[in-house]
């Protein structure tokens, strides 16, 4: 059933494209106005950025379990903010779905199981700019204990009062990272962030191992087979080992590079897809426990790297 929600929701996509955005050059006074003329979703700005861009949250308040998804805490990775609006397009019903009973099924199974809150383009100073480092030149992903930047405390309080049950970390990530040891490029990576430098797993890391193993079973092969695992090295200072450390399900989404696509537009779709069936499947609560798809992932290679 999985796969063939999927091909629906790719079928479907032209039709949630938020077509506004049309590459990966976008910044937070083109995103500003969807924000601002959203009815469906709750928006708060929930602070400022160092240059005094307004960073919101967009809730829907609907079941108990609870999602947190943030993007661009780099500012020149956009592919997941554009996804988000494209996301929300979907779930906001702005477009009814007379021919895919499938999919409006879906989309209330989604609204009446979940509470969801996007924080998209966490630093928008560094997508002025096109930098990964915010204003102050602070890279946000290493600033998770200090919180020296606005932005930083800005996730960080989001967390505590949100408390959400899984948190999606989403990145774009360098273009060198090979699939393991051959000289394919990475399409996407993921990863459940340890929460300790032994890479224990607890319950909540268990639950973020097993959605990723289903996840790259059922997107591994719409990527050619180019779906790998971020380095799990522990680093304190990094967001997604911070919140894995508060008990949550903590899932890093790094979407990498497609041939022949500079903007970035094919893995914005399968963000799309990705995030709508993840929604689905922890709306109903069907996760298998599986760590051995999670542990037979290919690590990001460096290859590529050398070559260069
Ligand atoms: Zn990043």
């Amino acid at each position: 059933m999985l796969n063939s929600l999927i091909a629906l929701l790719d079928s479907v996509y032209p039709s949630f494209k938020e077509n506004s955005l049309t590459d990966k050059s976008f910044k937070h006074k083109d995103i500003v106005p969807l924000i601002e003329k959203m009815a469906f979703l709750s928006r708060i700005p929930v602070g400022e950025s160092v240059e005094k861009r307004k960073i919101y949250s967009l809730t829907h308040s609907g079941g108990p379990v609870r999602i947190l998804l943030w993007s661009q805490m780099h500012g020149d990775e956009a592919c997941a903010t554009a996804a988000f609006f494209d996301v929300i397009n979907f779930l906001s019903g702005r477009k009814t779905l007379l021919f895919y009973p499938l999919l409006n099924r879906v989309r209330e199974t989604i609204l009446s199981a979940l509470s969801i809150r996007f924080i998209p383009m966490l630093n928008p100073d560094g997508a002025e700019r096109g930098t990964r480092e915010n204003a102050l030149g602070i890279d946000l992903n290493r600033d998770a204990i200090s919180l020296l930047s606005p932005e930083s405390l800005i996730l960080k309080n989001s967390v505590v009062e949100f408390n959400p049950t899984f948190a999606f970390n989403m990145h774009d990530q360098d273009y060198l990272w090979s699939v393991g040891n051959t000289k394919k490029v990475a399409a996407l990576s993921f990863l459940a962030p340890p929460y300790d430098a032994e890479k224990s797993i607890n319950n909540p890391r268990q639950k973020a191992i097993n959605l990723i193993s289903l996840l790259y079973k059922l997107f591994n092969p719409l990527v050619d087979n180019r779906i790998t695992k971020y380095s799990d090295d522990f680093e304190p200072r990094a967001f997604g080992e911070t919140i894995a450390k508060m008990n949550v399900s903590t899932i890093l989404i790094e979407s990498g590079l497609w041939k022949d696509d500079p903007n970035k537009l094919f893995l914005r779709k399968i963000n799309f897809c990705l995030l709508i069936t993840a929604f689905w499947v922890l709306a109903n609560a069907s996760v298998p426990g599986d760590s051995e798809t999670y542990s037979s992932i290919p690590y990001n290679g460096k290859i590529l790297k050398k070559l260069a």
